[in-house]
């Protein structure tokens, strides 16, 4: 397509190790139309096929993905630095999940569904149908760059929508390896297109005019892509930010908060939008806490072999905005229980796991997503004040509550304003890709995964059938007569007790009307 002095490549670096690794070609902004002429294209074939036909590719994909899981497990972990068993576990595991549950429930969530008619209705039969939207086009991130990319994209195409998409910059090795999945199961040509480059790209593709979008990201970049997707009324999902709570109480498993805290603060170094970013721990057990805190953060390898716990920041600038939220606190009176000041960094992406306390509610690295590895640790008395403020910043994406009260739990739960809750683990919600999964508040619009992720890239049809016997309906001209007539029709169908007898005598006299 295009001519060769013209391809821009982009360089890729493995953060672990600081060595260029691949060059990859950016796709030309120019393209863009190309690609969503090919896409409509695609659409015409792939959009008129049984559910069973699309979820069959699927099929060859995920197989082709269980065959190679080895291989794509270290092209993301030298992507983006993270350690192979997090790549496996938290990047291909799930996408391997959702495609087995679009395969396991596509047909029925997708498939004609039948809905009542009311009496006032009869002889009519009312439906809903899935219609697929067109050409989705999907944006995606540099932190879980494989599941981030993938579940919305085969979500998108059981739908039968085909889709683009445009993977992060920052982790554009995987982006090709997902391209080359696709290619490799044989999806038809055009169905699934793969736009490599940085934000241009992205707001080239952004304002091609696809039918849907589906976005993963930074608030900041959310609400850009929002403001152009309104300008061509273009339905979105937005998924971004969250700075998510974890709230323990006196009467939790201790020692499992404890390793569920590490994890859910340390996991892919922090960056993760709903990780444990701040932890609330009751009073009476925050000495105690913060004591075995600090041992079970101590005790994890940072590195980048197979055995180790913690791998690299991903993005060089996200160091910079954990350097500037811990300086920030860090001047203004907060206290390291392990870590290191930013100036004792070294050079690497390697960030010291980081715990603080003597941080105020008020201060960046409560309010705002540090994406690092980085836990502020805030005590507090009672059940009204650790959700004052676990409600207390602009996102609202997970959450995770911890006592051995059912009760309070579930009470607790409920008063968070938050995307999900996790009651006694952390993060976990994500892996049951039957349940929702989205954000409240500035964490985003919409909904994906379960039900509500198969049916967002369909039109929502409603029908209604009627045999077409009758010459007229009760509702149509002439009025003459009539108005009498339903007055006592609604007055006896709306009744607190209905009056059938009412009822029958003035639909039938409404029916002789008509003649
Ligand atoms: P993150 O830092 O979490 O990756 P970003 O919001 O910067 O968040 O990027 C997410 C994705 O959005 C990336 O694929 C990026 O290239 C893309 N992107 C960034 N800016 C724009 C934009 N203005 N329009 C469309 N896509 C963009």
């Amino acid at each position: 397509m295009h001519s060769v002095e013209e391809v821009q490549k982009m360089s890729v670096v493995a953060p672990a190790t600081g060595e260029v690794i691949a060059e990859i070609e950016e796709t030309p902004v120019h393209e863009v139309p190309f690609f969503y002429q090919e896409a409509r294209k695609a659409f015409g074939t792939w959009s008129t096929l049984a559910i069973s036909e699309r979820t069959g590719y699927l099929r060859k994909l995920k197989q082709l993905m269980v065959d190679e899981m080895d291989e794509i497990a270290k092209i993301i972990s030298d992507d983006t630095g993270k350690v192979l068993t997090e790549s496996i576990v938290a990047d291909i595991m799930p996408t391997l999940d959702a495609i087995d549950h679009i395969i396991n429930h596509a047909e029925k969530v997708l498939s004609r569904q039948k809905v009542k008619t009311p009496l006032l209705l009869i002889g009519k039969k009312s439906f809903v149908e899935y219609m697929p939207r067109g050409v989705v086009l999907v944006i995606s991130p540099w932190n879980y760059p494989l599941q981030l990319a993938m579940v919305p994209m085969i979500s998108a195409l059981a739908g039968g929508n085909s889709v683009i998409l445009k993977p992060s910059e920052v982790t554009p090795l995987v982006g090709k390896c997902i391209e080359d999945l696709f290619q490799r199961s044989g999806f038809p040509e055009g169905t699934v297109q793969v736009a490599h480059g940085g934000k241009e790209v992205g707001a080239a593709f952004t304002s091609g005019k696809p039918d849907y979008i589906f976005f993963t990201g930074s608030v900041r970049t959310g609400k850009i892509i929002q403001q152009q997707a309104a300008k061509d009324l273009i339905p979105t999902t937005l998924e971004l930010g969250g700075k998510d709570p974890m709230i323990v109480f006196e009467d939790a498993n201790l020692d499992r908060a404890v390793k569920a805290a590490t994890w859910g603060a340390f996991t892919n170094s922090g960056q993760v939008c709903m990780s444990a970013e701040r932890l609330y721990v009751q009073r009476s057990i925050y000495g105690k806490f913060l004591e075995k805190l600090k041992k079970e953060v101590d005790s994890l390898q940072l590195g980048n072999d197979i055995d180790s716990d913690v791998g690299s920041m991903t993005f060089p600038a996200q160091k910079d905005v954990v350097r500037e939220q811990l300086d920030e606190a860090l001047k203004q009176g907060a206290k390291l229980v392990t870590g290191l000041k930013p100036s004792d960094w070294k050079e690497d992406m390697f960030l010291p796991l980081t715990v603080i306390t003597e941080v105020e509610q008020n201060m960046k690295i409560i309010q705002e997503e540090s994406f690092g590895p980085l836990l502020p640790v805030v005590p507090f008395d009672t059940e009204e004040e650790a959700i004052a403020y676990a409600n207390g910043t602009v996102y609202g994406l997970n959450a995770s509550v911890w006592t051995q009260d059912k009760a309070k739990s579930r009470r607790v739960a409920s008063k968070l304003v938050s995307g999900a809750v996790v009651i006694n683990d952390v993060l976990i919600t994500v892996a049951n890709h039957g349940l929702p999964f989205g954000g409240t508040k500035e964490s985003g619009i919409g909904r994906y995964h379960s039900e509500a992720g198969l049916r967002i890239f369909c039109h929502e049809k409603a029908i209604m059938e009627d045999m077409g016997f009758m010459k007229s309906e009760i509702q149509w001209y002439p009025y003459k007569g009539k108005y009498p007539l339903f007055l006592n029709l609604f007055k006896s169908y709306f009744a607190e007790k209905r009056d059938w007898l009412t009822f029958a005598k003035n639909y039938i006299a409404l029916l002789k009307s008509n003649k």
